[in-house]
């Protein structure tokens, strides 16, 4: 069985003191959630506080990107091992915006994935098609580009310590959800090609989590599906409320 993960990604978003009282709420309102795996991604600027408000709690620590070096003369970059200091027990690589904006590729996001895993972090490694790429037929052929590429040169073992969320770019800020069957397609999609780069068996254990303007009203059906394992949320994570409402999903 694999422990569904719900995990918000705050983006640039949140001050020190907006972040501290988001995470406050948000502690109360998911105290009594056990089997759903919880984590939030605020700023840089905001995890060091954050990380204080959490302790104790069942919500744990991501960072929304990170550069694969251990340290030197990178500036404005944020080293693993500085991630690893503050508690960070996840971190999101290759996200669409990072992609776009910052232009991150197979190559740099395989990077990153790999420095996370060798200071004893998880990645959260985000794929996924662009809208003309979707409307060319071109989905699986970006979606398989982004695995392999991502995920060259991991062990098994790494490899089971890997998320993998699939965010279709047409889906992320939209309000244009996927539904719940055309997630699945990619998500099984995914979980066969990780069979044939790994094991079966590797394949069974990774977590798939999908992204794209989920909300409270529609996690439930994305959540029903055999290959969906979690969320990564944007929008939606930047009230207490509506991401509790997502990660007691099966309230729904
Ligand atoms: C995201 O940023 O990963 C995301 C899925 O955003 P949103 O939920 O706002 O679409």
């Amino acid at each position: 069985m694999r422990m569904p993960l719900i995990a918000g990604n705050w983006k640039m978003n949140k001050t020190v003191g907006e972040a501290v009282q988001l995470v406050e709420e948000l502690k109360k309102l998911v105290a009594d959630v056990k089997d759903v795996e919880i984590a939030v991604a605020p700023p840089f600027t905001a995890l060091y506080p954050v990380a204080q408000a959490l302790k104790g709690s069942n919500i744990k620590l991501a960072a929304q990107d990170v550069f694969w070096e251990d340290s030197g003369a990178y500036t404005g970059e944020i080293s693993p091992v500085m991630l690893k200091d503050l508690g960070c027990q996840y971190v999101i690589v290759g996200h669409s915006e990072r992609r776009q904006y910052f232009g991150e590729t197979n190559e740099t996001v395989n990077r990153k994935v790999k420095a996370v895993l060798r200071h004893g972090m998880r990645p959260i490694m985000c794929v996924g098609e662009k809208l003309e790429e979707r409307e060319a037929g071109k989905t699986m052929e970006v979606v398989k580009d982004h695995v392999v590429g991502g995920l060259e040169g991991l062990s098994e073992e790494e490899m089971e310590r890997v998320v993998i969320a699939y965010e279709p770019v047409w889906a992320i800020g939209t309000g244009r959800t996927a539904t719940p069957q055309q997630a699945q397609e990619v998500h099984q999609f995914i979980r066969e090609l990780l069979a044939e780069m790994f094991s079966k068996e590797t394949a069974e254990r990774v977590r798939i989590q999908y992204g794209g303007s989920i909300k409270p009203e529609n996690i439930a059906g994305l959540m029903a599906q055999p290959d969906i394992d979690g969320g990564l949320v944007g929008g939606a994570s930047l009230q207490a409320e509506s991401f509790a409402k997502i990660v007691k999903f099966y309230e729904r």
